[in-house]
């Protein structure tokens, strides 16, 4: 077996679809501009593959995932990457793109109603902010 043919023969790593063209998730830059490898490990020993959808799902995935760490960090009074007032801004529109994305496909990697609470608990922290 070549490792064409492996590719190929690969099935989504979120939906299990084993058709149609597969994404391996890629290495760059998460939401906050870090450097971002933590779904393909250094090494590279398990990739996963991704449809199309998936993989659109799992940046959606990715960045809640780094903004709830971040606003715990805010929220327990630990230096965090949403500790300004345009950070928190910014994670709110992406929050709000997130939640409108899952309102149209829906997705089996992220919740709807987890971003709705995670952009709540955002808006109540900007408005004590800017009070
Ligand atoms: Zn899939």
């Amino acid at each position: 077996m070549t490792e064409q043919a492996n590719a190929f023969s690969a099935k989504c790593d979120g939906c299990g679809a084993g058709t149609g063209p597969l994404m391996k998730l890629s290495m760059g830059r998460d939401f906050f501009g870090r450097a971002y490898d933590r779904l393909s490990p250094s090494a590279d020993q398990s990739p996963k593959w991704y449809c199309e959808s998936c993989s659109m799902h799992k940046n959606l995935q990715r960045d809640f995932r780094d903004i709830k760490a971040e606003f715990d960090k805010l929220s327990s009074g630990q230096s965090s990457d949403l500790s300004g007032p345009e950070q928190l801004q910014r994670a709110q529109l992406r929050l709000r793109e997130i939640s409108t994305i899952l309102g149209q496909s829906g997705s089996k990697l992220l919740n709807a109603a987890d971003v709705s609470a995670l952009l709540g608990r955002l808006q109540t922290q900007a408005a004590a902010t800017a009070g």
